[in-house]
């Protein structure tokens, strides 16, 4: 009995970008397999995990909470669907932090090279764009995705929308919420491919935690990754919440460029890398921003706030800059002279208000000092929902090396869900399509050794 109570037949209306036809390059699956998977969660990582189960000849039924699957993936490709990453490892590797090791070996099954290889046989091109990021030739993601799903149905993956997880029965079935009522379902192997807790309107809610943490994994706090912060404002010795009302109103949604981000932690770590960010009513967010996050989400959670300094003319040294601002001006204002010997006004002149009071900005020196190293206090990362990507999660060491739960042979974990961070770039994507590649091969050879079921 593969599975219990309620319906086990595939919601044919599952998802809008599927398909009946198969474009399938891969080998087909034999007629009548025996082994059964369950794959709960239709993003990237359980996909990457049904079509290698699928491979191996597993039948696949794959569950999703939502109407259709990829939702996350589809509203990257709106951004331009960053894949991947064309930089050689070891350096990619780099970028999964103090989690490279372990990630490493996924990298070794998948990488960036092997996903624009995955990416091609489905019919979708990719290119390298000039900051070695990798992107599909029509920056879409909606044709990939359709492709994909296409290949899954033709290799005989089941789809089951609107199923959402509900942890497992005493006797270890599978149990979900659908619109026929609760169903339980039973298989030799399960992959759990749940993703994070970011933009939970698309289905990724984080609601397993207490499932995996009574299941007996580690689990890590769900935290915000490459995500924008709130500030406080040191103005004329007193802290205020953030921006004044009239910067808001002038320049939220503006992008400063070109600056330069420095932080130090108390611990040794620390960032500075030039580029842009954007201005937003409570604080900053954008790449720069992304890119610090995880050291300033670390060092707000220790010390309550991070002092960052910008640089706002990155290409200039300091001694220049306060030449410039020293420069006799007659009878010409401050901003005025800023602005005739800096070029300094909009945002970058604005700003420089909002952190120096009058008299420090009459003085020369605090003045020069503020352009090359004006300082910004950050006392909190945006909510986890509205992020770009969820740190923390499943801990690795819960997990064997073919990511099967320790705890609970016979179920995989792929995916954002697990805890590892990567700024932007395609290292998430990267990771969790890496993972599933892991996990859907691993629960595939968990199912080849298990003693053939009674029919
Ligand atoms: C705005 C934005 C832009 C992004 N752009 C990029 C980019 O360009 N490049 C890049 O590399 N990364 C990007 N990312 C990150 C990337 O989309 C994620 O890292 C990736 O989707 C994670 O894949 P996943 O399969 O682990 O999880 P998800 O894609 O989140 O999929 C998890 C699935 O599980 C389902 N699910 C959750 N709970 C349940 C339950 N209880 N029962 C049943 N189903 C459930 C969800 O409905 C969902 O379909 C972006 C993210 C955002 C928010």
């Amino acid at each position: 009995m593969w599975c219990s109570a309620g319906s086990n037949m595939p919601d044919q209306n599952a998802s809008s970008v599927s398909s009946s036809s198969s474009s399938s390059s891969l080998p087909a699956a034999p007629a009548a397999p025996q082994r059964r998977a369950l794959i709960i969660g239709g993003g990237p990582a359980g996909l990457m995990a049904a079509e290698r189960l699928a491979r191996a000849g597993v039948a696949v039924d794959l569950f999703d909470a939502m109407a259709t699957v990829g939702r996350k993936f589809l509203l990257a490709g709106k951004g331009g669907l960053n894949l991947t990453h064309s930089e050689a490892r070891p350096r990619f590797d780099e970028r999964y932090f103090e989690r490279q090791a372990d990630v490493a070996p996924w990298l070794d099954r998948f990488d960036g090279e092997a996903l624009r290889r995955w990416a091609a046989e489905l019919g979708v091109e990719t290119f390298v764009g000039t900051s070695g990021r990798v992107f599909p030739s029509n920056l879409k993601a909606a044709p990939l995705l359709r492709a994909w799903l296409q290949r899954l149905r033709g290799q005989g993956v089941r789809l089951h929308m609107r199923h959402r997880w509900l942890g497992w029965t005493d006797t270890g079935a599978c149990r979900f919420q659908s619109p026929e009522g609760e169903t339980t379902w039973e298989a030799d192997a399960v992959v759990l491919a749940l993703g994070g807790a970011s933009w939970p309107q698309l289905g990724s809610d984080g609601q397993w935690v207490p499932h995996l943490s009574a299941a007996g994994a580690d689990v890590r706090a769900l935290r915000p990754a490459n995500c924008g912060f709130d500030l406080g404002l040191r103005r004329e010795g007193e802290t205020t919440a953030g921006w004044t009302p009239f910067f808001v109103e002038k320049f939220a949604g503006q992008p400063l460029k070109p600056v330069a981000l420095q932080v130090s932690a108390p611990d040794g770590r620390s960032f500075a890398r030039q580029g842009e960010f954007v201005v937003t009513t409570t604080g900053i967010e954008g790449s720069l921003v992304y890119a610090a996050s995880g050291l300033l989400r670390d060092i707000i959670e220790q010390h309550g706030e991070a002092l960052i300094h910008l640089d706002l003319f990155p290409g200039r040294e300091a001694a220049w800059v306060a030449e410039q601002v020293a420069y006799p001006r007659g009878s010409r204002s401050m901003s005025s002279h800023l602005k005739s010997r800096l070029n300094l006004d909009g945002l970058k002149a604005a700003l420089v208000h909002e952190v120096l009071d009058k008299q420090q900005y009459g003085d020369v020196a605090t003045l020069a000092r503020t352009l090359k190293a004006l300082p910004l206090r950050l006392v909190a990362a945006r909510p986890v929902a509205e992020v770009i990507s969820t740190a923390g999660g499943v801990r690795l060491e819960s997990l064997d090396p073919t990511l099967m739960l320790r705890t609970r042979p016979g179920v995989f974990v792929a995916g954002e869900m697990l805890d590892w961070e990567a700024p932007t770039g395609g290292y998430l994507l990267t990771a969790a399509m890496a993972s599933g590649v892991v996990a859907g091969d691993g629960a595939a050879a968990w199912c080849q050794q298990r003693p053939t079921p009674a029919q």
